[in-house]
């Protein structure tokens, strides 16, 4: 039997989440090969993590796993694939893809299946958690696959970033339930701002609010990580950019209408990011607040 262990991983995307996430892959005891589009971030983030640095997607053909985290399915498409849809470099018949981005679930499954004709294979496993836990190696992680034996392949490497790991079902059901996730974390976001807003407008210390949203049924992920230190603290370094969130909800929102269900509070909340994001451009999502309370 071959010993997969004994294969480099890959990994590409060294943001955010990507870096820390890699160095924990480095930390298990495999040995990683980086690779971002910026060839100064490939360098710096190798040195960082006592990984190889691959500045050409080439570097990674003799990996057996590949791991992603890029902004976008359009991203994770064209990294892999080239405008006819077959692969840009030769991978080794068998090569499995782990996309950790919070992709869109229709075109992983398109891309899946482009990648399945060229005899390479793809599962999803998106992330949730933020960079904090990305460090910790604490995500939250939702694996979808077709392939048990892509999954066998890819689990050690994901445990390396997380002991959390939930099997949802096949291809890109990871991805619909972290874009379903991040809907619901949105539309405490942006509730939790609107009510900031409105009390602090009433009088209400904004700091005394987040106490009490916090010890009260309000309380959320935003209540207790987000509201006070990234806005009524004025951080606004929360890591997780508006263009990212407001994409995730309207994932969620075309799964939504392409399933037949009407969801006017996943429109309500995906038009209110919007006109943050339009106005905001590629900020903190906190920023939004800023924006919300100038209405
Ligand atoms: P980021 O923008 O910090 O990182 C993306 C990285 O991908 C960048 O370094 C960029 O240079 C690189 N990249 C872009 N195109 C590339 C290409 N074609 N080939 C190679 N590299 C390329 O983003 P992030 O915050 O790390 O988020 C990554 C993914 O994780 C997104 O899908 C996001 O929605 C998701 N996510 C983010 C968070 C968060 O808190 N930031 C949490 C959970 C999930």
């Amino acid at each position: 039997m071959t010993d997969h262990t004994a294969h480099p991983v890959g990994f590409i995307g060294l943001g955010v989440m990507g870096a820390p996430m890699a160095a924990n892959i480095v930390r298990s005891g495999r040995r990683v090969l980086v690779h971002d589009v910026d060839a100064e971030v490939t360098a710096r983030v190798a040195a960082d993590i006592g990984a190889v640095p691959a500045v050409e997607l080439s570097e990674l053909t003799e990996c057996s796993v590949v791991v992603l985290m890029l902004p976008t399915s359009a991203v994770v498409r064209s990294a892999l694939l080239d405008e006819g849809g077959r692969p840009r470099v030769a991978f080794e018949g068998g090569t499995v893809f782990v996309d950790m981005s919070s992709s869109d679930p229709t075109e992983t499954v398109e891309t899946g299946g482009l990648l399945r004709e060229a005899g390479l294979r793809m599962v999803d496993a998106p992330v949730s958690g933020a960079r904090e836990r990305a460090i910790a190696g604490t995500l939250s992680i939702m694996l979808g696959t077709d392939d048990e034996s892509a999954a066998d392949l890819a689990v050690p490497v994901i445990e390396a970033m997380s002991s959390a790991i939930f099997r949802t079902g096949k291809l890109g059901t990871g991805h619909a339930m972290k874009a379903l996730n991040n809907f619901v974390a949105a539309a405490a976001f942006t509730a939790a701002a609107e009510a900031l807003v409105a009390g602090g407008r009433f009088g209400l210390v904004p700091a005394v609010m987040v106490d009490v949203l916090n010890a009260s049924t309000g309380q959320s992920f935003v209540t207790q990580h987000v509201m006070g230190p990234h806005i009524v603290e004025g951080a606004y370094a929360s890591g997780f950019a508006l263009p990212l969130f407001t994409k995730d909800v309207r994932i969620a929102e075309r799964l939504q209408r392409a399933m037949g269900h009407t969801s006017p509070v996943c429109d309500a909340v995906a038009a209110t990011m919007g006109d943050a994001l339009e106005a905001l451009g590629p900020v903190d999502h906190t920023r939004a607040h800023e924006f919300w309370s100038t209405r």
